[in-house]
C-alpha cells in the first residue's frame, strides 16, 4: 500500500469510512446519469474530463460524441491540425483546453508510445493536466486509489464536515484535498469519485441541497443545521462587468461573408469571428457596426440593420452582442486574417461561443430565405 500523508485530522474511523463509501457507491450505481464516457478507457476519460471543466455535462455530451468520432484515438488527435481540433471544440469555450489537449496528445505519442500514462507524475507533466484531471484518469481508468476534487466535490465535502475556509483559499483547498484523500477507498475508487461528483451535481446542489434524498445524510454535519447551503463559504467575488459588443456581417454579391481571425493570444485567441468592436458608452449598434467595418475591414458600409442580439457570459463579463448586417460600398481586401467565406462553409471555421450563435442566426435566416425563394 502506498504511503499516505494526511494534513487534516481523520474525519472518520475505519468503520465509518467503509460505510460512507459503500452508501455513496451503491447510490451512484443506481442513480448515475447515462453518459457515454462511463467505464471508458484512459483517453476517453481524459477528453471528457477536460471538456467537463467549466462546462455542464448536458452540454458536453454532443461535443464529446462528435469529438471522439473525429479523433477516436490519441494518435488521431495528435496528428490532426490544430484548426481542425478547434473547429470540433467550437462553441464549448475556454479554447486553451483544446490547445493543451492537442499538445498533450502529441507528447503522449512522442514520449509515452501513444499510451496515456498511468503514473501521476507523468500525467501532471502533460499540458493542461492538473491534479483533478490526473485523479480522474488514475481512479476511473486505472482503478487507482487517488482522490479528486472538483467544484461539486468541494461543495459536498465542505458541507459534510462544515469546513469554514473557502475552497478558493489555498489552505481551504489543501484541507479539501486531504479529506478527499482520506475518503477514497481502495475498492472501486473511480466509482466512488464519480459518486462524489454526481452527488454534488444532482443532490447537493449549490443553493438547494436535497438532504432527505441524500445517501450520506447520516454522516453530514451541515444537514444538522438550519441552512446547509451556507457551506462552502465564499470569498468576495469579482464584480461582474457589463459590456456591449457589435459584430458587422458584411456580405458580398455572391453571398459570402467576411471573417476576421483573432490574434493567437488573449480571449478567443486564434478563433474566427464576424468583425467586432466593443461599443463605447452611448454608441448605437448601427454606429458601432459602421466603425467595425471601417476599423477592421477598412471599408464604408450602408445603413447597418440589427439581425440578432446574443447574450453571453464569459468569466466576469456579461456580454450583449449585436450582429448587424451591412452592404459594403467597396469590396474589403482579404488576406491571412481576413477571409471571404461562403455561408455554407462557415462551420469549417472555429468560432467562439457567442459568435457560434450569431453564425447560427445567420445560417438559419439564410435557410428561410432559400425556402422562400423556392416557394415563389
Ligand atoms: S446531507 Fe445535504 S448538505 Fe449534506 S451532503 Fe447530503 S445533500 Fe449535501
Amino acid at each position: 500500500m502506498s504511503q499516505r500523508h494526511y494534513t487534516f485530522p481523520p474525519v472518520f474511523n475505519e468503520d465509518e469510512r467503509e460505510q460512507f463509501a459503500r452508501r455513496l457507491s451503491s447510490w451512484y450505481l443506481a442513480n448515475r446519469r447515462a453518459m457515454q464516457w462511463h467505464g471508458a478507457d484512459a483517453y476517453s476519460v481524459w477528453v471528457s474530463e477536460i471538456m467537463l471543466q467549466q462546462t455542464q455535462a448536458a452540454t458536453v455530451t454532443d461535443y464529446y460524441n462528435r469529438f471522439m468520432k473525429a479523433f477516436p484515438t490519441v494518435h488521431h488527435l495528435a496528428n490532426a491540425p490544430i484548426e481542425t481540433v478547434l473547429t470540433h471544440w467550437s462553441g464549448l469555450g475556454y479554447y486553451a483546453r483544446a490547445r493543451n489537449l492537442h499538445r498533450a496528445a502529441q507528447v503522449v505519442v512522442t514520449q509515452f508510445g501513444g499510451l496515456v500514462p498511468d503514473q501521476q507524475e507523468a500525467l501532471l507533466s502533460l499540458p493542461g493536466v492538473g491534479r483533478y484531471t490526473a485523479g480522474a484518469i488514475l481512479s476511473i481508468a486505472f482503478n487507482r486509489q487517488v482522490p479528486l476534487v472538483d467544484a461539486n466535490v468541494e461543495r459536498v465535502i465542505s458541507r459534510l464536515f462544515v469546513m469554514d475556509e473557502p475552497p478558493s483559499s489555498s489552505h481551504g483547498k489543501a484541507n479539501l484535498w486531504a479529506i478527499a484523500e482520506q475518503l477514497v477507498p481502495a475498492t472501486s475508487p473511480g466509482m466512488f469519485n464519480q459518486g462524489l461528483m454526481e452527488l454534488g451535481a444532482t443532490v447537493c446542489t449549490p443553493t438547494d441541497p436535497a438532504c432527505p434524498q441524500c445517501p450520506v445524510e447520516p454522516f453530514c454535519k451541515a444537514a444538522r443545521t438550519p441552512n446547509p447551503a451556507q457551506w462552502p463559504p465564499r470569498l468576495q467575488g469579482k464584480k461582474i462587468v457589463q459590456e456591449t459588443h457589435c459584430s458587422v456581417i458584411v456580405r458580398n454579391n455572391s453571398g459570402g461573408v467576411y471573417l476576421l481571425k483573432r490574434p493567437q493570444k488573449g480571449l478567443w485567441g486564434g478563433l474566427w469571428e464576424f468583425p467586432r468592436v466593443i461599443c463605447i458608452p452611448q454608441e448605437s449598434p448601427s454606429v458601432a457596426a459602421r466603425r467595425a467595418a471601417a476599423e477592421i475591414l477598412q471599408v464604408k458600409v450602408g445603413t447597418p440593420s440589427v439581425m440578432a442580439v446574443i447574450r453571453h457570459t464569459v468569466t466576469h463579463h456579461n456580454i450583449t452582442l449585436y450582429g448587424c448586417e451591412a452592404v459594403p460600398h467597396e469590396e474589403p481586401v482579404t488576406g491571412e486574417r481576413i477571409k471571404l467565406v461562403p455561408i455554407d462553409c462557415l462551420n469549417d471555421y472555429p468560432f467562439a461561443a457567442p459568435q457560434v450563435l450569431l453564425r447560427t442566426a445567420l445560417t438559419n435566416r439564410r435557410d428561410v430565405e432559400v425556402q422562400q425563394a423556392l416557394n415563389l
